[in-house]
């Protein structure tokens, strides 16, 4: 066993890990960090957040130069993709922000162990390297924040070249003729459109009757609507049973969700994206009766401590949104905690955004949440027709959407689909985390010519007085 005894020793440097290392340093803690991955930053950095965005704002630059500075009085002359030069890009895009936890880790003196953690019992996680060898470090706390991993669906086997899950549809070499997407979430949108940019011919299999089956109905429905207009096909309420690789081509077979006649539907490519599920494997977690919940997350209290004393854990390995910064929020509160000072977190104003074209983004309450809950609530809808700014980008899809509670007119949930949604939305989660009334966005001066005049409209629309509608 390595002589030091550790404050804390973290499974897994993704953003919920690698920032609860770096803020419990901060705290006085000595503390290490066991990642099975030769780089750090997990999931988010090296194969979700970080690549994707990368490809989809190249790929977005791509189709902006092919299709729409025209509009614009801006002649180019013929487009080519470049495909090796856009990975080279994203690859580098990758590897400044894996670098820049490293250079973290050595200004916060956080201890670095490759390898897999596994937790021998508490206070001992044992490291196993690539060569075989292992080590037992002795830490007071741990924690587990070993992230997620890619959901399989049954009859269609993932090999990553035909079939291929989001870390293999980030490093495609060529553009498929044919991608068929298979769920209609987040990841599976802005694959689908990065793709589609370039190319391809897109069509989305989705289980439920509507894409973003968990965002505002209304939200989903437009998106629809404003993604076939550019291009990609959607299949809802519809499963695929299995798929069956012939050569180059992959033949799936779908039917109805609820059951009926089978159809082929023929690919180049197939991206699996239904979900992601909690990484627990291999931690020996079973041996220490550590609980997990009935979709196999780790159960935790409020202070993310499992059913072992001395053993915690956050981000996507527990309930909650699987989101970047969800894990980080808990990063920071989780290690807060452990020091002795109190946090807590508001999940009602962590926000989602997804990073299409238009992006859409969402926080708080869905109208189906506060009918389901009986909240009575008021809306206040803008669209970005009318402002000014968004006609001179020709981003006029969208809108924002602003619920209140009736009585009090207190924000309860905020939608965005729109440019830049993603950064808008933050307005909207201040709000929130402030308690702040929809009058009280009314009120405050928005600069003129912004997007940011929407949010602003819809917050008066809520009162049924917008301005410019
Ligand atoms: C394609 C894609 C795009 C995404 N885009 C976004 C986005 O735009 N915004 C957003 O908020 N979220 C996005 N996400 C989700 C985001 O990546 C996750 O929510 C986030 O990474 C969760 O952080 P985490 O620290 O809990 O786990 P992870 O980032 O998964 O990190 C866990 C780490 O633990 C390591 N590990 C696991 N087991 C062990 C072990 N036994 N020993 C040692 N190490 C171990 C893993 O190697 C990994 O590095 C995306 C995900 C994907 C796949």
């Amino acid at each position: 066993m390595a002589d030091t005894q550790f404050d804390l020793v973290v499974i897994g440097a993704g953003p919920g890990g690698y920032v609860a290392a770096i803020r419990a340093s901060q705290l006085g803690m000595r503390v290490a960090v066991v990642e099975k991955r030769k780089t750090l930053g997990g999931t988010c950095l090296n194969v979700g957040c970080i690549p994707s965005k990368a490809l989809l704002v190249a790929s977005e630059k791509f189709s902006e130069a092919k299709h729409h500075l025209g509009a614009f009085g801006v002649k180019v002359g013929s487009v080519e993709l470049d495909l090796p030069g856009m990975m080279k890009h994203k690859d580098e895009v990758v590897k400044s922000n894996v670098t820049g936890v490293d250079f973290l880790f050595k200004k916060n003196k956080v201890t670095r162990f490759t390898g897999l953690g596994s937790i021998k019992a508490a206070g001992i996680v044992t490291v196993t390297k690539d060569d075989g060898s292992s080590e037992d470090v002795a830490a007071k706390n741990i924690l587990i924040a070993t992230g997620s991993d890619v959901a399989p669906l049954p009859g269609v086997t993932i090999d990553e070249k035909r079939i291929v899950s989001s870390d293999g549809a980030i490093a495609l070499d060529t553009v498929p003729a044919r991608l068929v997407v298979i769920g209609g979430g987040v990841i599976g949108l802005e694959l689908g459109s990065v793709w589609q940019r370039l190319g391809a011919q897109v069509t989305v299999v989705e289980y439920f009757d509507r894409i973003l089956p968990t965002m505002d109905g209304e939200v989903s429905k437009q998106m629809q609507r404003i993604m076939a207009k550019q291009g990609l096909s959607f299949k809802t309420s519809t499963k695929v049973t299995s798929a069956v690789t012939e050569g180059e081509v992959v033949k799936l077979t779908i039917e109805a969700a609820a059951g009926g006649n089978a159809e082929t539907l023929e690919a180049d490519i197939v991206l699996v994206a239904i979900g992601r599920r909690p990484f627990t494997s291999g931690l020996g977690l079973e041996a220490l009766g550590v609980a997990l919940d009935e979709r196999r997350r780790v159960k935790i209290d409020h202070h993310f401590q499992t059913n072992v004393p001395g053993i915690y854990a956050i981000g996507d390995v527990v309930a909650g949104a699987m989101l970047a910064h969800k894990a980080e929020e808990e990063g920071v509160v989780f290690a807060e905690i452990l020091a002795g000072q109190t946090g807590h977190i508001n999940y009602d104003a962590i926000p989602g955004v997804v990073y299409t074209w238009p992006e859409v983004a969402s926080v708080g309450k869905t109208e189906e949440q506060l009918k389901a809950e009986g909240v009575a609530y008021k809306a206040g809808k803008f669209p970005f027709t009318a402002n000014g700014r968004a006609r001179s980008m020709n981003a006029t899809d969208g809108f924002v959407k602003i619920l209140a509670d009736a009585k009090t007119d207190r924000i309860l949930g905020a939608h965005i689909i729109g440019a830049s949604a993603g950064e808008m939305i933050e307005e909207l989660g201040l709000a929130i985390e402030f308690g702040a009334s929809a009058e009280d966005i009314a009120r405050t001066s928005h600069a003129h010519p912004t997007l940011t005049e929407a949010i602003k409209e819809a917050a008066m629309a809520v009162d049924g007085r917008a301005i410019h509608m």
